[in-house]
């Protein structure tokens, strides 16, 4: 006999007052100036479950820079236009190196070892742009974010992505030297720009959480039953942000969370519980490898409590 499950809004809230009285916070990211200005106090948590109830607490509706979380999209995006021929430009295993690492590009004739890493999603960025104008690749991206949120609200924050392409500096050795293997088609700089304005789509929890929705219910849009990408896709997605979503954290968030997740430098964390739930948390603070902190020691008594834990009770 299964135990009951505590009631998902009032675990919600819980969970987001014991995260309020936290003074662990972690750093905020220093390296783009823009996002060192965030203060590391805030936190936010929205959970869209599979029946269609909101449950939020905290800065749920206050928009952040998603950074790398947009990566899941992008893919999703990129393997929807050229299906499995975009394994040939990017690996599928997790890279235990930090996340702009430049080192295991060298090793392996500068294909990324996963979509995730920021080699990688600049790959399938540079895969996004071919054939369009840098304006028309993130008009794309963009309709796709607001599309999948329900919500036209959805921007990039000029400011986050200006900061980014002033100090990218180990992004732009990142696509060189990619480029130098043939691995990006269109001009770096083009390219760069795509990535740093994606990185830079400003969105609250509660959008992010409606965005990620399609993850947890096998492909399907539930708004108008669109079938955004077929469920063998989906379950794929799952899989690469459960073993790559956390750079060289993954390990450490699949141990104590048990969902596939994808963290941003922005303080930002998608986590899907498949069948179940779309959560978004944000605190800005980091951990060592760049992920959230309160956002993964959040995700993790979410996870415990409701029994989602893909792995098992
Ligand atoms: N825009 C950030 C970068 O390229 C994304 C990194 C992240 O969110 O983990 O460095």
């Amino acid at each position: 006999m299964s135990a009951t499950l505590p009631d998902l809004e009032s675990t919600v809230s819980e969970i987001a007052d014991e995260m309020r009285a936290r003074s662990d916070r972690g750093a905020v990211a220093h390296y783009i100036p823009e996002l060192a200005r965030v203060d590391a106090k805030h936190f936010g948590i929205a959970v869209i479950a599979a029946d269609g109830t909101v449950a939020c607490g905290g800065d749920s509706d206050m928009p952040f820079s998603i950074q790398s979380v947009s990566k899941v999209f992008t893919l999703t995006l990129a393997l929807g236009r050229y299906g499995d021929r975009l394994w040939r430009r990017v690996g599928r295993e997790p890279s235990g190196s930090p996340f702009n690492s430049i080192v295991q590009l060298e090793r392996e004739q500068g294909i990324p070892r996963n979509p995730f890493i920021n080699a990688g999603a600049i790959a399938v960025t540079d895969m996004i742009l071919s054939g369009h104008q840098p304006r028309e690749a993130l008009g794309e991206i963009l309709s796709f974010m607001r599309f999948l949120a329900d919500d036209t609200d959805v921007i990039i924050d000029e400011a986050v992505a200006a900061s980014e392409q002033r100090t990218g500096f180990r992004n732009a050795a990142l696509a060189n030297y990619m480029k130098s293997f043939g691995v990006l088609d269109n001009p770096v700089e083009l390219t760069l720009g795509v990535y740093f304005h994606q990185c830079a789509i400003a969105m609250s929890c509660k959008q992010l959480a409606m965005a990620g929705r399609f993850l947890a219910q096998s492909g399907c849009h539930p708004k108008t039953g669109l079938q955004v990408i077929q469920p063998e896709r989906a379950r794929r997605i799952n899989a690469v942000m459960l073993t790559c979503g956390h750079y060289d954290g993954s390990g450490e968030f699949a141990y104590r969370v048990g969902l596939p997740g994808k963290s941003g430098v922005g303080g930002g964390i998608l986590a899907i519980a498949p069948g179940k739930a779309s959560i978004a948390v944000w605190s800005p603070g980091l951990d060592a490898a760049g992920n959230s902190h309160l956002g993964r020691v959040a995700l993790e008594a979410l996870s415990k409590r409701m029994n989602w834990s893909i792995f098992g009770a």
